[in-house]
């Protein structure tokens, strides 16, 4: 069933910043996006921070606050657009004075503290790599990620430090310096950066930057394998920009609330970057989800344009309406969600709750920057991702016997007309696309095909060209909008002694989208029981943290492809009770 679409009021669409999606997506080209930013004084190329902070503070907007963020106890610290010139500035020269060279890569493992926008900025400012890594990692997937992308600089915390970082820092040699933001002594081998930071000088000049010169590497997972590192470039501050301005109406006067971890890529580029290059006020906020805390945060900060996602929005849903009506929301003029599918419910709930339709929009860590969406001035599509942003063209093509794209003779098949499903394709070319999987030149390769970037989901697409989610292609599982590669956690597990094997798969959960869920089959001479289970599940959880199984089952059956590879699609179908489908590949078949 399809719900009724919600139309928009006038006034609504006369003053969105895209009243014609139309005529924009026909006139617009990265050209001119390109030209709204400034680029480096001197014509030394375009950096995203300067993009992001110093044009701002060499300008009107100097005194204007860039940063307002609240920590766990609600006390609110403000940063204006000048001041975050200086810090960054500041931190930019900590890393030169301890010999942090260009290119060279520069962790970040914090909660949302000023310093991580410090961090963040100052280290696109030195030239340096930024690689946000999730605070709720388990030290395994953070000593994966920071051996894969060599990290020499991670700035943390003392407590997370000590949890998590000092056991695993003799098996990284390459990561030189430990900076931690925090007032107790962290111990031997770190940098207290706040006081490194108050003995720092406040001018920095920026080097020249090619627009092509790296700027972020962001993990994500696939099926099999190690975490990829995502490469993007300076140059993909021109599509964060385009798309906050046409996708999330973003504009200088804007009070803007970005509720992602900034593990994750949207943490960085609407958390940070593209909110920051319009000159609006990005609010932060330290603690963790409370419908109360959430709510009080958009009414005391007058929170006007808000970008959050499913999970959240479906647990402030299980609370009455009242509460949402006991605060003062009238500032919210936006809504925006992504990071897995939106229930068309909570677009309405929006609607009803807080006086504003939810819109979802669609986009992956490779993208780096919302590529489909619904738009202010547009008719929403109760459950649609909506349609391309300008600049971008979104295709469906052909699938063959394993639900990727068929791929013949490196020629794909596009569908075209009306109501089709197929594998979600983009047209390579735009700015922040990713540049690379760092150091897997064969898995960046193979995402590509017949002139189309191969999303790895599934996805249809209506008559009038809004485009609806189905699912994805392959295995990989989004747990509270949080991709979570079953493999990592398969190779968790099989580190403990009593498991020989292990399927992990995404299992519906109402609120959480998917949870994920561990099959193991036990070594001989073990037996399942409670205590083990409960064991092997806080095995999981001190490795891999929050991406741990949530629920876990014996299974010394567990059924196999003809080539070894444990079949999760069947355990899947399996848990669902859903027919078995197409089981020619399995191992005891025929
Ligand atoms: P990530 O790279 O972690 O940002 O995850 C990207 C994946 O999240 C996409 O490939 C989709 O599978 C899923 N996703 C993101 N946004 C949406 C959305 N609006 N609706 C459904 N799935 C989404």
């Amino acid at each position: 069933m399809r719900w009724e679409p919600i139309g928009k009021p006038d006034e609504v669409r006369a003053s969105a910043n895209m009243p014609d999606y139309d005529r924009v997506r026909r006139e617009f080209d990265w050209a001119e996006a390109r030209s709204q930013l400034s680029g480096l004084p001197g014509s030394r190329g375009l950096n995203i921070a300067y993009e992001a902070v110093d044009r701002h503070a060499a300008g009107e907007r100097a005194q204007v606050t860039a940063l307002r963020c609240v920590d766990k106890q609600d006390h609110v610290t403000e940063i204006s657009y000048a001041a975050l010139r200086e810090w960054t500035n500041r931190f930019a020269n900590v890393l030169g004075g301890h010999g942090v060279g260009r290119g060279e890569r520069v962790y970040t493992l914090l909660g949302r503290v000023p310093e991580l926008y410090i961090a963040a900025l100052g280290t696109l400012k030195a030239g340096c790599v930024l690689s946000p890594l999730f605070s709720a990692f388990g030290p395994q997937p953070i000593a994966d990620r920071l051996r894969i992308g060599q990290g020499a600089v991670l700035v943390t915390t003392p407590r997370l430090y000590r949890n998590k970082i000092e056991q695993i820092r003799a098996g990284l040699p390459q990561l030189r310096h430990v900076l931690v933001v925090g007032d107790s002594d962290a111990g031997p081998g770190t940098i207290d950066l706040r006081e490194a930071l108050a003995h720092a000088d406040t001018e920095f000049e920026i080097p020249p930057t090619s627009p092509e010169d790296w700027a972020l590497l962001h993990f994500t997972s696939g099926t099999t394998g190690s975490p990829k590192g995502a490469v993007h470039v300076h140059d993909a501050v021109v599509a964060h920009h385009a798309t906050a301005r046409y996708a999330l109406d973003l504009r200088p006067d804007d009070v803007f609330w970005c509720t992602a971890d900034p593990g994750w890529v949207t943490g960085t580029s609407y958390g940070i970057i593209a909110p920051l290059t319009h000159g609006a006020t990005v609010v932060s906020d330290e603690g963790e989800f409370d419908a109360r805390r959430w709510y009080r945060v958009l009414a005391e900060q007058r929170v006007s344009v808000w970008y959050t996602a499913p999970t959240a929005l479906r647990m402030l849903m299980r609370h009455s309406p009242e509460l949402a009506a006991a605060y003062d929301l009238s500032g919210l003029r936006y809504v925006a969600s992504v990071g897995e599918p939106l229930n068309p419910e909570v677009v309405v709930w929006g609607q009803e709750a807080l006086g504003r339709p939810v819109h979802d929009n669609w986009w992956q860590t490779e993208t780096g920057a919302i590529m489909i969406s619904n738009f202010p001035a547009e008719e929403i599509r109760p459950g649609s991702m909506g349609r391309p942003v300008p600049g971008i063209e979104a295709g469906l093509l052909e699938r063959g016997e394993d639900g990727r794209a068929l791929v013949e003779h490196g020629t794909v098949r596009e569908l075209t007309g009306d109501d089709v499903e197929g594998e979600l394709a983009l047209r390579p070319g735009w700015p922040s696309m990713f540049r690379g999987y760092l150091h897997d030149d064969d898995r960046y390769a193979v995402s590509f095909a017949g002139g189309w970037y191969l999303t790895g989901d599934i996805a249809a697409r209506d008559a009038d060209g809004y485009f609806w989610f189905v699912g994805r292609a392959d295995d990989v599982i989004k747990s509270a909008g949080h991709l979570v590669g079953p493999f990592e956690v398969e190779s968790a597990l099989m580190e403990h002694p009593a498991v020989a094997e292990a399927g992990v798969i995404g299992k519906p959960d109402p609120v959480a989208g998917e949870l994920v869920k561990a099959f193991v089959a036990l070594r001989p001479g073990h037996t399942p029981s409670d205590e083990l289970r409960s064991e092997l599940l806080a095995f999981g959880r001190r490795r891999l943290g929050a991406v741990a199984p949530k629920e876990l089952a014996f299974d010394d059956d567990l059924p196999h492809t003809r080539s070894g590879k444990v079949m999760r699609r069947l355990l899947r179908s399996r848990e669902l009770g859903l027919a078995e489908g197409d089981l020619s590949t399995l191992e005891h078949a025929g």
